[in-house]
């Protein structure tokens, strides 16, 4: 798909928590679309292996140890971005972590790593990546939220707000950096087989059928179905679009 509409041939992507499930999924389609691609997590042997599937495809890929939750760590990260890989493109805020607790069981701590983690690395890595995408005359971001910005989760608080949270900052960071020609949107992904909810399935009792009843697609999401629409969002086919949430979720969201 190197072609028209979706190419990327010389952009460069930045992809928080891409060195698996949905960021994986997300940087190779993006990779596929002619962009190199900059993984970026704390764990440098799962990144070094992402890099190696990158590149196992004939893909420019570079790996990035980075807390995004760190100021300083995000500001280091987009200086050697520009510095590897001569510019920066496109962002995709997808980091995220979930702590299973109903609120009365959560701690401070743990409401904090959550939002930070959720919420705050994206605010961070924009604002870093802001003078960057200027630099080259535009810029799209990608912020990843869940069915937890729709609806609510008893087992999810800080998740929720953290998720709720990343959709009206889509919307900020859309009003304010259009005359940047920076585009910005959000996607929703649904229950998606990752690392994260085999954690969630080996916790909540049921979950996995209850997921497949309540999805008309009658499955769970791969990581391959972000693919498309990395590609599309972070593409010239998306110019006129700003400040979405897209679900990506088989129609879960839709469901009645
Ligand atoms: P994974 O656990 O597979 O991926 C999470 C990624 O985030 C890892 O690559 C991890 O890398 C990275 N990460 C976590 N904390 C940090 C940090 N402080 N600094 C840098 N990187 C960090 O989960 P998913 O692929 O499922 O999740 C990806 C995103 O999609 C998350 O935002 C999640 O909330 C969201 N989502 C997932 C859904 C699902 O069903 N799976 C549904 C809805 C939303 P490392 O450990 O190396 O730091």
């Amino acid at each position: 798909m190197k072609q028209g509409l979706f190419d990327l041939s010389g952009k460069v992507a930045i992809v928080t928590g891409g060195n698996g499930g949905i960021g994986l999924g997300m940087a190779l389609g993006l990779a596929a679309s002619g962009a190199a691609i900059a993984v970026v997590g704390r764990n440098e042997a799962k990144s070094a292996a992402a890099v190696a599937d990158l590149a196992k495809d004939g893909h420019k890929a570079i790996a990035i140890a980075a807390d995004v939750t760190n100021e300083a760590a995000v500001t280091a990260m987009i200086e050697r971005v520009r510095r590897e890989l001569g510019r920066v493109d496109i962002l995709v805020n997808n980091a995220g972590i979930n702590i299973r607790k109903p609120p009365e069981a959560l701690d401070i701590a743990e409401w904090d790593s959550v939002i930070a983690t959720n919420l705050t690395s994206a605010f961070l890595c924009s604002r870093a990546a802001h003078p960057a995408m200027k630099a080259v005359g535009g810029g799209k971001i990608i912020n990843i939220g869940s069915m937890m910005s729709i609806f609510g989760a008893s087992f999810a608080p800080a998740y929720a707000a953290s998720k709720g949270g990343i959709v009206q900052f889509t919307r900020s960071c859309a009003v304010a950096w259009a005359a940047d020609n920076i585009q910005v949107n959000a996607i929703l992904p649904g229950w998606i087989d990752t690392d994260l909810t085999r954690r969630a399935r080996e916790q909540i009792t049921g979950l996995h059928d209850k997921v497949l009843a309540r999805t008309p697609a009658a499955r769970w999401g791969t990581s391959a179905d972000f693919a498309g629409i990395a590609a599309f969002l972070a593409s010239g086919a998306s110019d006129f679009v700003t400040g979405t949430a897209i679900p990506i979720d088989g129609g879960f969201s839709v469901m009645g």
